[in-house]
């Protein structure tokens, strides 16, 4: 029996799940059933990453422990795939203690065999993406996000990155390595253009697992979150039972990526294994980012499109479908309720839905629920035949497809090839003209069109089945053919449809989705992101909600109702904002992050509650103007009322800073 073993970056607990995780997921989770189905003995992996200087700040603002910040995000994570039926093997996270004992192995394994030494760094470092920043200066932006990057000079523990430069680029020379061709290009020149040897380990926080021997360090957490893929499955372990795992399933077949993660599984990760002896994963495949409405998506905007709100409309299966179908695998795609809308009626409702909905009431109709005898003479004519040779076509074009992962050609397949065919043979030979003639060559052709029909909605079924699993499992039980997953998709040709086999009971898989879809679903987004979280009252970013390093962001308008995240000028001149003197500043006790402001705005002295006593000491802003939206909502926040808000620039894991002008402006005086 053949083994394969596939796995999903470990998403990052610093934001919440939204649909950039779920594409991830999905992608591996389809690919994981169809292994199945072919009778391979699949191992499917996906978990948490939970260390790193990010959530230690992040749960700070938050007033948690790291340790109960990542147990919180971590569990909804988990909470969402189980709802979703996600197929997972095992779930790791890496605050298990078996991962960090396991990590500390595979650092000590590195040490040993010489590739670890301790040395000095200076230089900068972006904290949102745990990434060392090679050649920047202070106050320069990171080249992955663009964030102002922070100058960190410690001592630390050094890979020795550069003894791998030409061993990482004979190992590109397998064109299967990297995937797409573009990706793999870009890993190759960077390699190319010289590797520097890597810190590996950091001292100025301690959320992280401590360098074995020396634990004033903590590893390195993309060493750490790398090690995943071999401590789940039972690296380092002492058990027999856990080092038969690792050995059989270990190295991975496939490291399922999103595009700004290549770096860390193509260059570091290989080089880690190398230094420790370990074999290769065989291939890394880098999918590309979700688009909403054809918009860039901005991280900071936080607003994101949550799963939950498509599966409570729309159900699972709909959200697998659209986005392995619109989106050309290791392409950019575009997110909107409108086109998953459109998709869900087309393809789903119409198409495979409606496929199964008539041949099988028609069975029901006309053959008491039995699937009929087709004719052999009739079977033989080209009307039939057209049905049986696209069905054969598409079997063998989407095994190919699926191999690629070229999910979107499968099902184009599946959809363009097969199921539109039947539509139209159904069309054609009008079975419901045949059923109501009582003669032999009408009762033979019917017999033959709905054979053929239910046939062929049987393989297109077996075929989709990784991408729709629960519909495709609902429709293999009303053809009475039991279990799908006891099915085993290498033996899938036409003509295993068992004549006279009895019908289960028979109800639609995919209903019509109407337009108040849509508009629920937009709601349900537009209801989730609600007001300003307390403690950040100047920043339209609260910590939580940057993208995770691990998954591809994703991003929403801010409104529901505008366009390709645009607001008219009316909608702008809705805010009243205005210039306003800060006559009294001080901090409100027993808050970290929250001062107490009187400001003037002309008319008025406003109470305003602001986040940023981080950044500014109250002493140094009394007298100085600033920018407040005046015409807020009042809120309360630590039993104090605020009046307002005032307007700062929100830098990730850096401290707020406040906008204010070069020229003088009077008090009061209107923003617009
Ligand atoms: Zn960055």
């Amino acid at each position: 029996m053949s083994k394969f073993y596939i796995t999903t970056p470990i998403y990052y607990v610093n934001a919440r799940p939204h649909i950039g995780h779920a594409y991830t997921t999905i992608a591996c989770d389809t690919v994981a059933r169809r292994q199945r189905m072919l009778g391979a003995d699949t191992f499917f992996l996906t978990g948490t990453d939970e260390h790193g200087q990010k959530i230690e700040r992040a749960a700070q603002a938050a007033g948690k422990t790291p340790q109960q910040y990542a147990d919180e995000i971590s569990a909804e994570f988990r909470k969402l795939w189980q709802r979703m039926g996600i197929s997972n093997d095992d779930y790791i996270r890496t605050t298990e203690p078996r991962h960090k004992k396991r990590v500390q192995e595979l650092f000590r394994r590195i040490r040993d065999n010489g590739y670890i030494y301790k040395g000095t760094y200076t230089g900068q470092y972006c904290v949102s993406d745990e990434l060392y920043v090679d050649g920047a200066q202070p106050g320069d932006p990171c080249p992955t996000c663009g964030r102002v990057t922070e100058t960190v000079h410690e001592e630390n523990y050094f890979f020795k990155l550069s003894a791998f430069q030409d061993k990482l680029l004979a190992l590109y020379a397998n064109p299967d390595f990297i995937r797409p061709e573009t990706r793999r290009n870009e890993v190759i020149s960077f390699v190319r253009s010289g590797l520097r040897d890597l810190s590996i380990s950091r001292s100025t926080f301690s959320w992280g697992i401590p360098v074995p021997d020396d634990p004033r360090h903590v590893i390195y957490v993309w060493l750490d979150a790398l090690a995943n893929y071999i401590t789940a499955i039972g690296f380092g372990s002492s058990h027999a039972g856990a080092q038969e795992a690792f050995k059989k399933y270990w190295p991975a077949d496939v490291h399922m990526i999103g595009k700004e993660i290549v770096r860390f599984h193509c260059v570091y990760w290989p080089a880690f294994l190398m230094a420790a002896g370990l074999p290769l994963p065989k291939a890394i495949i880098a999918h590309g980012w979700l688009l909403f409405e054809e918009s860039k998506m901005s991280k900071s905007r936080g607003n994101i499109v949550r799963t939950e709100t498509i599966l409570d409309v729309l159900g699972a299966d709909a959200l697998r479908y659209f986005l392995l179908r619109e989106v050309v695998f290791g392409q950019d795609g575009s997110f909107s309720f409108d086109a998953l809308v459109q998709r869900y009626n087309s393809d789903l409702a119409n198409g495979i839905g409606n496929l199964a909905s008539r041949t099988l009431t028609m069975i029901n109709r006309y053959f008491k629920g039995e699937v009929p005898y087709p004719s052999h003479a009739e079977s033989e004519k080209p009307a039939h035949g057209v049905v049986r040779d696209k069905a054969r076509m598409v079997i063998a074009e989407c095994s190919q497809a699926f191999t690629d992962y070229q999910f979107s050609s499968a099902l184009e397949s599946i959809w363009i090839r097969l199921i539109s065919t039947v539509d139209r043979y159904i069309v054609e030979n009008e079975p419901w003209t045949l059923g109501e003639k009582q003669d032999d060559e009408s009762r033979s052709r019917l017999a033959t069109v709905l054979y053929t029909s239910a046939e062929a909605l049987r393989i297109a079924t077996a075929l989709a089945h990784p991408v729709i699993p629960d519909a495709t499992a609902r429709i293999w039980e009303q053809l009475g053919l039991g279990d799908i997953k006891k099915f085993n998709l290498n033996t899938l040709t036409w003509g295993q449809l068992p004549q006279g086999t009895k019908l289960g009971e028979v109800s639609p898989v995919f209903p019509r989705a109407d337009k108040s879809a849509i508009e629920r679903m937009q709601q349900m987004e537009e209801q989730q992101r609600g007001p300003a979280v307390e403690e950040s009252p100047t920043s339209a970013a609260p910590a939580a909600p940057a993208p995770a390093t691990a998954a591809p962001p994703a991003a929403t308008p801010a409104a529901a109702t505008n366009h390709e995240g645009k607001i008219t000028i009316d909608d702008f001149a809705k805010i009243d904002l205005r210039v306003g003197l800060v006559k009294v500043a001080e901090r409100v006790p027993k808050s970290d992050k929250l001062l107490r402001l009187e400001i003037d705005i002309g008319t008025e002295v406003r109470q305003v509650l602001a986040g940023i006593a981080e950044a500014y000491a109250p002493e140094t802003l009394v007298g100085r103007k600033v920018v407040i939206v005046a015409n807020l909502a009042p809120r309360k926040m630590r039993g104090l009322e605020s009046n307002g808000m005032i307007v700062a620039a929100s830098l990730e894991g850096g401290k707020p800073v406040l906008a204010s002008f070069l020229e003088d402006v009077p008090v009061g005086a209107r923003l617009k």
